[in-house]
């Protein structure tokens, strides 16, 4: 079990790993039209500068970790990642968030590697509309890569909707049809208002996808236990599951059990707050395991009880999603 445990008693045992802030698409919520200025390559953490904050992590309680970025299949080699990270004692699983484009030729060297799982964002399933929302990119290359996740044995396979504008009945019926034959989890998920960028005012929130999905077939209202914050569910005879994740009209910041390495080696304890602490410099002058401790333990402390978006609190980070890792 964690020994970390912050202020408010919440016990963190997750790390999710940015480890590029450069990505292959430029979703119009994501990233500003003009891109970003990318990191110069020394100032990104090597992977065995990785794999030394997760081991020192792991002797800590953590025992996830999620490979994201930018986009992660966009780093050279991230296999061998993968595999220094599978090697390290206590870590139970590791998953990316990928927005699957490269998936196609890479899913089953990442399996082999040592990944369980995979989320792939995907916010339409409309060749027009995907190539809008995210600037240049071409749906069907998600698709092949969707498939070739199934076929590699990675599971789950999670695709994970953002309501953004234009988003309809008709899409999200196409999204919870994608469940019935496939073992596909399909989470759609509330829009967080970050980036002065873009300013999402999609008709359809997570209640109303409830709603469709029960007009659409019957389903279990219980709901299934999921692991992280998404509330599950399945419906009758169908071989994936869907669910919603509302972090604005229902946070879940009270069980949040998430720790944030930045690709120029961060440690941050919220997605929200400007709270940061450098572990990068001290790695390159030779810090020594207690002393890394204590700075993980430090950011920990700093843990903030909640977010503060859409309640008057600091709602733009000097940090973009495409740099912390979403
Ligand atoms: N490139 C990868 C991808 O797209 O999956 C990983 C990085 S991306 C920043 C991680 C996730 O953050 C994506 O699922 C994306 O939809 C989500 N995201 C980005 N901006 C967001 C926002 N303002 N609100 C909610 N989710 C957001
Ligand atoms: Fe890239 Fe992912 Fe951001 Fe889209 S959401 S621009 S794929 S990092």
């Amino acid at each position: 079990m964690s020994k970390l445990i912050d202020a408010f008693g919440r016990r963190i045992d997750y790390l999710r790993i940015s480890v590029t802030d450069r990505c292959n698409l430029r979703c119009a919520y994501c990233m500003p039209e003009s891109g970003i200025v990318t990191r110069p390559h020394d100032e990104l953490l090597r992977f065995e500068e990785i794999a030394r904050v997760v081991r020192v992590c792991a002797s800590l309680g953590i025992a996830k970790i999620r490979l994201t970025g930018g986009e992660p299949l966009v780093r050279k080699d991230i296999a061998d990642l993968i595999e220094l990270l599978a090697r390290i004692d206590g870590i139970s699983d590791i998953s990316m968030t990928t927005n699957g484009v490269l998936l196609k030729e890479h899913a089953a060297q990442l399996k082999h590697a040592g990944l369980k799982r995979v989320n792939i964002s995907l916010d339409t399933l409309d060749g027009d509309r995907y190539k809008a929302i995210t600037r240049f990119g071409k749906l069907g290359d998600v698709e092949g890569g969707i498939r070739e996740a199934l076929c590699a044995g990675l599971s789950p396979v999670k695709i994970n909707c953002l309501l953004l504008d234009g988003i309809d009945k008709a899409e999200v019926l196409k999204f919870l049809a994608l469940t019935l034959e496939d073992p596909i989890h399909v989470r759609f998920l509330e829009f967080m208002p970050i980036n002065a960028f873009y300013k999402n005012n999609t008709a359809i929130s997570a209640r109303d996808v409830m709603d469709i999905a029960g007009n659409f077939r019957g389903f279990d209202n219980a709901g299934l236990q999921g692991s992280g914050p998404a509330k599950v569910f399945r419906f009758k005879d169908s071989l994936g599951t869907f669910g919603t994740i509302a972090p604005m009209t229902d946070k879940f910041c009270s069980s949040c059990n998430r720790l944030r390495l930045t690709s120029n080696g961060y440690m941050k304890a919220c997605l929200h707050a400007e709270a940061k602490v450098d572990l990068k410099g001290p790695l390159r002058n030779g810090i020594d395991d207690e002393g890394l401790i204590g700075l993980i333990e430090s950011s920990v402390r700093g843990k903030p009880k909640e977010h503060l978006l859409g309640a008057g609190g600091v709602e733009y980070s000097e940090y973009l999603m495409c740099q912390i890792g979403g």
